[in-house]
């Protein structure tokens, strides 16, 4: 009989936790290592986008491991972008037909998920607070540092590198020969604020993404399952840095976004501005994705991306989905699996990269164009 072949998943985020489901599936001994604590167990968990967009390529890869009804349910459908003009007039721009949607799910409930589905599967570990710190990747060996401070040495037969954007397995393939890689990191930050219920109900339209684009900066709303939206501001760094007050809050929203001013209230505007600074938006390519048949990276450490077209997580998760049909296909031969995931995704995953790029420009200026306001008329006909 052949022996099982263990795998070290690094990172239990979004892609991490779906991946130790998956490979437990094709019977691997997984060992999951994140660096933070179990979320599932913190009162507040600090770090990005509270909630997120989850589209078809997403939910296809959640259907393969079972998962996608229980994270649709609590998912809110948005069915259209709903702009807001600067003087207050709504105007919706579907996404597609009259049943075709994109969902808000909380990316907390979501990786809370996906971390209880691999615990709950065959042969699979979960190991918190285990932070990377340096590895062989093409012996398969990897050294983690634990909260209590000793060290912790694994050998295992496969390295699945889903540790984000600042990934430490990715910076060991840099250093090898023959590794593509660049990094832009645009002059927006984002932070994030909060729309509350107003009287027990959703403040605003609930099944829309909202948005307010103001050309050179913009700023989006999506649902959560408490009544609740949260806002999310992107602008250039050197305008949140010219925001300095409390009084130059206020004159700012008033003059840029003042219809949401009275959404978020005055109080809770003021100090929520002040309370995180805004963070930075980077975009990653690289290539090949692995090394031999030893080490692959996957999500955000692969292609993290500007978050406008709404895709990192869900371009993460079809990673997982793409890697198992090439399982499928080539017998589980990791020498040759590998390799075949770099050539059929790193292409796929820089288009997207480039779309994410291109978005954003979509979302804050050319849905003020007349091309798109002249469409409007249309639909409306
Ligand atoms: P992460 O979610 O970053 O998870 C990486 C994990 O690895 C973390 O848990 C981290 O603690 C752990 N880790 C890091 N270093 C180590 C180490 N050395 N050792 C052990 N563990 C480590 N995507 C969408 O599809 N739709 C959206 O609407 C959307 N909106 C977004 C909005 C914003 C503002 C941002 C910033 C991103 C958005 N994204 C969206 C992108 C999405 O957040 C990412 O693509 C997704 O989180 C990637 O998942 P991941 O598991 O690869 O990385």
């Amino acid at each position: 009989m052949e022996k099982q072949k263990s795998v070290a998943v690094v990172g239990g985020g979004l892609v991490g936790a779906m991946n130790a489901c998956y490979l437990s599936s094709r019977g691997f001994k997984v060992d999951l290592y994140e660096a933070r604590q179990d979320i599932r167990t913190m009162e507040i968990v600090r770090g990005r986008s509270i909630n997120l967009a989850l589209s078809c390529r997403g939910r296809q890869a959640l259907k393969k491991v079972g998962l996608e009804d229980q994270v649709v349910k609590d998912g809110i459908p948005m069915y259209a972008r709903m702009i807001h003009d600067l003087n207050g007039t709504l105007r919706p721009i579907p996404y597609g037909k009259s049943d075709q949607y994109i969902m808000s799910v909380d990316r907390r409930k979501l990786n809370e998920t996906l971390l209880t589905a691999a615990e709950e599967r065959p042969d699979v570990t979960l190991h918190f607070q285990h932070k990377l710190i340096s590895c062989d990747l093409e012996k398969g060996k990897l050294s983690f540092k634990m909260n209590g401070g000793a060290d912790v040495e694994v050998t295992t037969d496969l390295i699945m590198g889903n540790d984000g954007a600042y990934s430490a397995i990715r910076k060991h393939m840099v250093k090898r020969p023959r590794f593509n890689y660049s990094q832009e990191y645009i002059p927006h930050g984002y932070m994030e604020l909060t729309v509350p219920p107003h009287n027990g109900e959703f403040a605003m339209a609930i099944n829309y993404l909202h948005i307010w684009p103001r050309n050179e900066y913009m700023m989006i709303a999506l649902p959560n399952q408490d009544k609740s939206f949260t806002l999310t501001l992107f602008m250039p760094f050197d305008m949140f840095d010219q925001i300095k007050t409390g009084d130059d809050v206020m004159r700012f929203f008033m003059e840029k976004f003042p219809d949401s001013v009275p959404l978020i209230g005055e109080e809770s505007l003021k100090e929520t501005y002040f309370k995180l600074p805004p963070l930075p938006l980077v975009s990653v390519k690289c290539s090949p994705y692995h090394v031999s048949d030893k080490a692959v990276i996957m999500g955000d450490a692969a292609h993290a991306m500007v978050p406008f077209y709404g895709q990192g997580m869900n371009c993460g998760f079809e990673d997982c989905l793409v890697f198992d049909e090439i399982m499928e296909e080539l017998g589980n031969d990791l020498s040759k699996v590998l390799p075949e995931f770099s050539v059929v995704r790193s292409p796929d995953a820089h288009a997207i990269c480039d779309l994410a790029m291109y978005n954003y420009i979509e979302m804050r200026e050319s849905v003020n164009s007349r091309w798109f306001l002249m469409r409007k008329k249309v639909d409306a006909c």
